[in-house]
């Protein structure tokens, strides 16, 4: 019963979100900030739900206090601040909200091509100054120019779009082959995209391959005179080698909003941090430098709030896991709940032999209209509609697998 749902809100979750769940029925408590661990303890003992966003520590000291805690959703982009092999383990659902703010990154990377090609922080910071220093050498149109995409994933395909709607011409490079938007074009190297392009931007993920993907021998690559933009991660690029590119006029303008060791407050960081090369970096020309904000606007917070409150939905009321974070993602279509004797089971289980058959010998002869079951690291998730159950025989499939020894967690939706 959705009404007996009793959810914690952490760390002033976007009001989006929170009208999705309230409407929902469930019993929502949302709190401004995140909580000290005992007090976190405390509460999140009688909770099915518990919403955070990233100040909030899910250390298995935490969770396991949390009794009842079915699933968590991080209203962020990260899920580093969970122990996500420890909620696996305990049949705990994660999700989070990797996509939504994809649209501000694309629109943040078009304003920083045309401060780019125009110079406009250093104009602008010389003004801040006093002073006036009108020029035109160097400063370009960007209709025409092409610009190269590293990652054609959701911010590079989008970005994509807006480029050549500026009349633009868009190659892209991605180690996946991908059908282009509009007349955007896929080289086979990073080199071809490179010396081809007049603006070069980095949307890949940070892995091992891409730890400084652009450094001294890939930005000898580029055109002279042309444009980095780095809104991905820090790790991305190597910030001495592209400092000294911009010193020999090699690379004319770059923009970066991600750093290696990206401070957790607001406040000092060059000073604080010692970089090595901090102070090089501010010193240098028509470089605009943002600290990682490229995802952060009012609608990309919006977005976060219903694309994570819609999982929590799915997986309360459905069981669905997709996009879960540590979980397999499992779905089955058309849930018909609403019909008498209708169930759907979740058997969240260890992942040994011969669970399979153990659990089919318990649907015995009821009618399992659909099954479905998948496995990630030691944690399988089956889900099976059965078809003709009434509330007694729902508490006996229950009962049953709750007693077998592979058990993680039973749910019986109906
Ligand atoms: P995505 O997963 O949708 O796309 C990434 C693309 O990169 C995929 O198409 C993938 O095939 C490709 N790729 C992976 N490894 C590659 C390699 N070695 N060479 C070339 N291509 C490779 O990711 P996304 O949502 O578009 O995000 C891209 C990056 O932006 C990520 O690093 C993400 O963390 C970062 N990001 C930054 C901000 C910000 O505030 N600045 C906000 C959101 C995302």
């Amino acid at each position: 019963n959705s009404k007996d749902i009793k959810i914690l809100l952490l760390e002033n979750v976007n009001q989006s979100g929170r009208n999705i769940l309230t409407g929902q029925g469930y019993q929502v408590e949302a709190l401004k900030t995140s909580l000290p661990e005992d007090q976190l303890i405390e509460k999140i003992k009688d909770v099915q739900v518990i919403g955070i966003r990233s100040k909030t520590k899910l250390t298995e000291k935490v969770l396991r206090e949390a009794k009842n805690l079915l699933v968590i959703g991080c209203f962020c982009i990260g899920t580093n601040q969970v122990d996500l092999e420890y909620a696996a383990k305990h049949g705990i659902a994660v999700f989070n909200s990797p996509f939504a703010n994809s649209r501000s990154v694309a629109e943040l990377v078009i304003g920083e091509i045309i401060s780019l090609a125009r110079q406009l922080g250093d104009r602008s910071n010389e003004m801040h100054q006093g002073t006036w220093n009108k020029v035109s050498a160097k400063c370009w149109e960007i209709r025409g120019k092409t610009l190269g995409i590293v990652g054609y994933g959701h911010i590079g395909s989008q970005l994509s779009v807006l480029a050549e709607a500026m009349g633009m011409t868009v190659i892209y490079y991605d180690v996946v082959t991908l059908m282009g938007l509009g007349t955007a074009r896929q080289v086979p190297t990073l080199e071809a995209l490179l010396t081809e392009a007049d603006f070069v931007t980095l949307h890949v993920p940070e892995l091992p391959e891409t730890k400084n993907m652009i450094s001294t021998a890939q930005l000898e690559k580029m055109k002279e005179g042309s444009y980095l933009i780095n809104a991905s991660r820090g790790t991305v690029v190597d910030i001495q080698a592209l400092i000294n590119a911009m010193r020999s006029g090699k690379i004319a303008g770059a923009a970066l909003d991600v750093y290696p060791n990206e401070p957790s407050a607001n406040g000092d960081y060059f000073n604080r941090q010692l970089n090595q090369w901090g102070e090089d970096l501010r010193s240098v020309k028509n470089i605009i430098l943002t600290p990682h904000i490229g995802g952060s606007t009012e609608e990309a917070q919006r977005a976060i709030g219903v694309e994570v409150s819609d999982a929590l939905v799915r997986y309360i009321n459905q069981g669905v896991t997709l996009g879960s974070v540590n979980l397999p993602e499992v779905n089955l279509r058309s849930l018909t709940l609403d019909e008498p004797n209708y169930a759907r089971v979740i058997y969240v289980h260890h992942n040994v032999p011969g669970v399979l058959r153990k659990v089919n010998e318990i649907f015995g002869n009821h009618n399992v209209d659909k099954q479905i079951s998948d496995s990630r690291g030691d944690v399988a998730y089956l889900m099976a509609d059965v078809s003709d159950v009434n509330l007694g025989d729902m508490k006996e499939l229950f009962d049953a697998l709750e007693a077998l020894s592979s058990k993680i967690m039973v749910r019986v939706l109906y």
